[in-house]
């Protein structure tokens, strides 16, 4: 079994920085990425508000250069996901991959967040044939097509206005009157010629052949239903942690956050955790960089008070 100082689950910003941190540390830090190198933000088409980058940059590109940075002080990095871990016997943990099984004195957990579903009847059933979570993988497909935007935050708007390069119109249907996305979006949002509005209202069903053809609406105020013709529905609702292989291991509030104190640390002494696995408020680029370096310098301080 591989032993490893330090083991960082997950690859977003948090990881890549507690990569980073550790790595400078000498700690010789091990980042099972996940299922994608980079997580949420290496599918973000464009990244507006991360300092350092006045002309903006895109997702790829800022990961591939964290990924980089923490590369060039040694972090390692395996493609792999973690299945279950076993903190209940204290440091050394147990970390077990589809293929491996490793030993670690200190972990630090990043596996970040995923989008929420609506829950409704066609969802699942056309997803990757109209039904998108991600306006940068799959807008291309919509060339010249008619797609809805479900949500009203600021992920719902992004997406939506880089959908508006591809589609001939971008409905964001909303369950309530009031966006809320911050200002800047929303005016540009408004001013889009391509990008129209639904208020108070909720999709029902998502109905096709093969492929998405209609959703059914329903005002939410009115209750007023009615079936429309749409080639594609991008869900936009908000995210989940990826906390299920951690279950029991570590204390974790009533929607599967992970809980952290000021310091990073988990309910484990020796098992830290940053980023959206933890953070339900902020899930930013800047805040996730923040956490991880956090993290990072906590557990090498803990490793070397225990030395
Ligand atoms: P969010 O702010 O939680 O917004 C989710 C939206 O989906 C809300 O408008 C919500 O409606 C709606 N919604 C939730 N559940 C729904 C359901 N079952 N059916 C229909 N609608 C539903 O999520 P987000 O837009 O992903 O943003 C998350 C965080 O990331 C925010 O802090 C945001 O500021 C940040 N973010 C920032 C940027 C940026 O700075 N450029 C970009 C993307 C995200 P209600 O409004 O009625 O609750």
């Amino acid at each position: 079994m591989p032993k490893e100082k330090v083991i960082i689950i997950g690859s977003g910003p948090a990881g890549l920085t507690a990569a980073l941190y550790t790595a400078r540390a000498m700690l010789n830090p091990l980042v099972i990425v996940g299922n994608q190198l980079g997580g949420q933000v290496a599918i973000t088409h464009e990244v507006e508000n991360y300092p350092g980058f006045p002309e903006g940059t895109t997702g790829p590109e800022l990961v591939e250069l964290m990924r980089q940075q923490a590369e060039n002080f040694g972090a390692r990095y395996v493609y792999d996901s973690v299945v279950s871990v076993d903190f209940s016997q204290g440091s050394p943990f147990t970390i077990k991959t589809y293929s491996e099984e490793y030993e670690a004195e200190a972990v630090i957990v990043t596996a970040g967040a995923s989008p929420k579903k609506l829950g409704i009847p066609g969802e699942e059933e056309f997803i990757g044939r109209g039904v998108s979570y991600c306006g940068t993988c799959d807008g291309f497909f919509f060339r010249g097509k008619e797609v809805a935007v479900v949500g009203g935050g600021d992920s719902a708007l992004e997406e939506g206005l880089f959908l508006t390069k591809f589609a001939s119109s971008v409905n964001v249907v909303h369950r309530r009157d009031e966006l809320r996305a911050g200002p800047i979006l929303q005016k540009r949002a408004m001013a889009h010629e391509k990008m129209g509005f639904t208020w108070d209202t909720v999709i029902d069903e998502i109905r096709g052949n093969g492929v998405v053809q209609n959703i059914v609406t329903r005002n939410v105020k009115t209750g007023e239903v009615q079936e429309k013709p749409i080639d594609g529905v991008f869900i936009f609702i908000g995210h989940y942690p990826n906390s299920d292989f951690l279950h029991g291991q570590l204390a974790m509030d009533e929607e599967g956050y992970v809980i952290t104190d000021e310091l990073m640390r988990t309910s484990v002494p020796g098992v830290f955790a940053a980023g959206e696995i933890q953070d339900a408020h902020y899930r930013q680029v800047a805040t996730s960089v923040g956490q991880g370096c956090a993290a990072a310098m906590q557990a090498q301080k803990w490793l070397s008070d225990r030395e």
